[in-house]
């Protein structure tokens, strides 16, 4: 397939099936972005650290222009923009870093129960370190209360994370009220702002933020490639890195920068930045459409998460009576998930939904909708078309006596 294959084809026969609604999990990568990696992959292979030679100019300019240009879409200064392999090695770098290189003041860190592994993670290995973490609970909504937050603060605090927002039920946290609150007392904040960055706006001046999170793989760049904001204090927020070598990226990240990722990366942020003016309604007046018409299709349909403080790209939905397996197997031609993206861990049913308060058989059938700058409106009426054939063609399954039921799902359909 050429590079604009999947996209030329699309607007030849208007759908590609399965028709991708899965933009929690990965976004595929704009041809404008490939387009800017290319000649990195090519004749500007040099090493960015070679400073000799030509080459090593070529690749250092490509950095320096994606610093400036993912910088630019989170209100930064390109200093203060460190290159990783991706958003699970920024939440790890800036909450390990962040916590080892303030032992000395304090050992407690506040979290959310719903942030995603990296974080919670990250977290744990503390907690073996002798770390205290406060895993905080969610509203019914999926939102924090911030009389909550502030009873957790406490002056041994060091270090707050909390994301922007969540990668299965869109909530989006009061991150300026958080930022404030953390920057009156003194304690570093650090937001996963992973799925937020392009569907709405990220300032991390306006935000109080002091570590922000990005991964290019979820805004149209490459997989492999990521940034985490370091702010820029006086005296300077220092982390300690994760991996000791050359001491590239201001001694935060050592090895050998990868080129062609962060210009993506770059080219990733610069389109989200033209974009966001336009984008997040559009999204949202597909999401809307693809709600109402799977609720007027069905009876016994949950939202999960709340729909006000919530991304335009996402929805999440329960069916009363049909599990998210058995759902998804018989659903053809949409690339859809229960939660999170299958991790090896397996969670089922969802530790983000649990946590929401929803009962066990609730939580084991939610489906995660996420939708993305190439969906359109047929896809749109497509998916509520197969959505709402499915789960009627489950329920009417579950009616029948055991004997009558057919072996598989699919083979009704
Ligand atoms: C995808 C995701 C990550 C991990 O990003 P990678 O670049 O894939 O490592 C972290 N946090 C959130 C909220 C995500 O959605």
């Amino acid at each position: 397939m050429t590079s604009r294959g999947y996209f030329s084809a699309k607007i030849k026969d208007q759908m590609n099936l399965p028709v991708y609604m899965d933009h929690h999990a990965t976004t595929p990568l704009d041809p404008r972005v490939l387009e800017a990696m290319l000649p990195y992959l090519t004749e500007k292979f040099g090493n960015p650290a070679s400073c000799t030679h030509r080459y090593g100019w070529d690749a250092q300019a490509g950095i320096e222009k994606a610093r400036k240009q993912v910088a630019r879409l989170v209100n930064a200064k390109p200093e203060e923009i460190i290159f990783t392999s991706g958003a699970t090695e920024s939440d790890n770098l800036a909450i390990k870093g962040a916590a080892g290189a303030n032992r000395q003041r304090g050992n407690r860190i506040v979290t959310l129960a719903i942030e995603h592994h990296a974080v919670l993670d990250a977290c744990r290995r503390l907690e073996g370190e002798g770390l205290s973490v406060t895993y905080l609970p969610v509203t019914r909504d999926g939102l924090l209360n911030l009389d909550d937050f502030k009873r957790a603060l406490t002056d041994q605090t060091i270090l707050v994370s909390v994301m922007a927002a969540n990668n299965e039920i869109g909530t989006l946290q009061p991150i300026s009220e958080i930022g404030k609150l953390c920057r009156e007392r003194g304690i570093l904040f650090h937001t996963d702002a992973v799925q937020a960055i392009g569907k709405i706006e990220v300032d991390v001046e306006r935000m109080c933020v002091d570590l922000l999170s990005i991964s290019a793989h979820k805004i149209y760049g490459p997989k492999g490639v990521g940034a985490l904001y370091v702010r820029q204090n006086d005296p300077r927020l220092k982390l300690i890195p994760l991996l000791d070598g050359g001491g590239h990226e201001r001694g935060m990240r050592s090895g050998t920068l990868n080129v062609a990722g962060i210009v993506g990366l770059g080219q990733a942020s610069e389109i989200c930045q033209q974009e966001i003016s336009r984008e997040p309604d559009r999204l949202r007046a597909l999401r809307d459409r693809l709600k109402d018409g799977i609720l007027a299709g069905l009876d016994d349909v949950r939202i999960n998460g709340s729909m006000e403080q919530r991304l335009p790209n996402n929805l999440n939905l329960s069916f009363a009576g049909v599990d998210a397996e058995s759902f998804l197997m018989a659903l053809n031609n949409v690339a859809l998930s229960s939660g999170s993206a299958c991790n090896s861990a397996g969670d089922s049913p969802s530790y983000v939904l649990q946590a929401l308060g929803l009962p066990e058989d609730l939580a084991a059938g939610s489906i995660r909708f996420g939708l993305g700058r190439f969906n359109t409106e047929e896809e749109v009426e497509f998916t509520v078309h197969r959505v709402v054939e499915t789960v009627k063609s489950l329920r009417e399954l579950s009616t029948l006596p055991a004997t009558t039921k057919s072996p598989t799902p699919q083979d009704k359909t």
